[in-house]
């Protein structure tokens, strides 16, 4: 994991690290390391609410930090996950209570590495945040959470991207619901298609994301996820091409194997893909009472 430190005035710091020791104390030496402690951070910008991202935060706000997030994020930011919901939900999907259980226990220990952050400053698309060394230009890049933002540096074409590109990986795309509708999903690979085209526009030389290496070869990574979401949406009408299925059932078939907290990232996927064909036309649900059945559409 990679967080980012913008030296001069005011000292930002781009994402924590999750609440546990070791990346406070990881964090502490790095600062030590310039002759800098955590109480010398004047801000903390937060590329979305995911606990690895943001875990640290509230103690950083502690010791005098402002924080600045996205409103969008503003629920998983304060660890308000709706269990009640997602129980049905992944009811609804067709897991059985023995899966579902592990599942919302894996989730529950996940929210044990971040404490909750309620007043940050919200940011907004095109907002430019004032710094001694090079303006900060926010930009909203939605799609692997709601309230995803990048962080655009001067003039030399270098953003912060935090999880939204990744080198070698793709970014999943977890369930969440819609911020400005909320009780309905978030339609995150719609989102996600926009962020792309998006980011590829924009012609940036270089990102700095949160895991693995820089990335200089935006198009050739964009182009590369299309093609893989295109592949898994294929994978998902094939599956449905021998008759309507649960979600549960489409992770079977696409995922064997995966358990725990695999299953809800593979639940996510397959659940953004049905809402995105869905959207498009392509599928449609065919019983819509206890468990959901899935099919082609027409
Ligand atoms: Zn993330």
């Amino acid at each position: 994991m990679t967080i980012y430190l913008l030296v001069g005035e005011p000292l930002t710091l781009v994402d924590t690290g999750p609440a546990t020791a070791a990346a406070w104390d990881g964090l502490r030496q790095a600062l030590a390391a310039r002759s800098l402690r955590p109480e010398d951070i004047s801000r903390v910008l937060i590329t979305h609410g995911h606990h690895d991202h943001f875990g640290l935060a509230r103690r950083l706000s502690r010791v005098g930090a402002e924080l600045l997030a996205h409103p969008h994020d503003r629920r998983n930011l304060a660890l308000d996950r709706n269990y009640p919901m997602l129980w049905q939900q992944l009811g609804r999907a067709g897991l059985p209570v023995a899966e579902r259980l592990p599942l919302i226990a894996g989730l529950r220990l996940l929210d044990r590495t971040a404490r909750p952050v309620a007043d940050a400053s919200w940011l907004a698309d095109g907002q430019e945040l004032p710094h001694e060394r090079a303006s900060i230009r926010v930009r909203h890049i939605p799609g692997h959470t709601p309230g995803h933002v990048g962080f655009e540096l001067g003039e030399e074409g270098l953003i912060i991207t935090g999880d939204t590109i990744l080198d070698g990986l793709t970014p999943n795309a977890v369930v969440d619901t819609d911020p400005e509708n909320p009780g309905r999903p978030f339609l995150s690979l719609a989102a996600y298609a926009a962020t792309l085209a998006r980011l590829e526009a924009m012609r940036p030389r270089l990102l700095l994301p949160s895991h693995g290496p820089c990335i200089s070869d935006v198009a050739g990574q964009v182009s590369a996820l299309r093609e893989k979401q295109a592949r898994r949406a294929a994978e998902v009408r094939a599956a449905l091409s021998a008759g309507p299925s649960t979600v549960a059932e489409l992770v079977a078939r696409l995922f064997p194997g995966v358990t725990f907290f695999g299953i809800f990232l593979a639940f996510s996927e397959v659940l953004g893909h049905l809402l995105e064909l869905e959207r498009q036309g392509g599928v449609q649900r065919v019983s819509a009472r206890r468990v959901e059945r899935w099919a082609l559409a027409g």
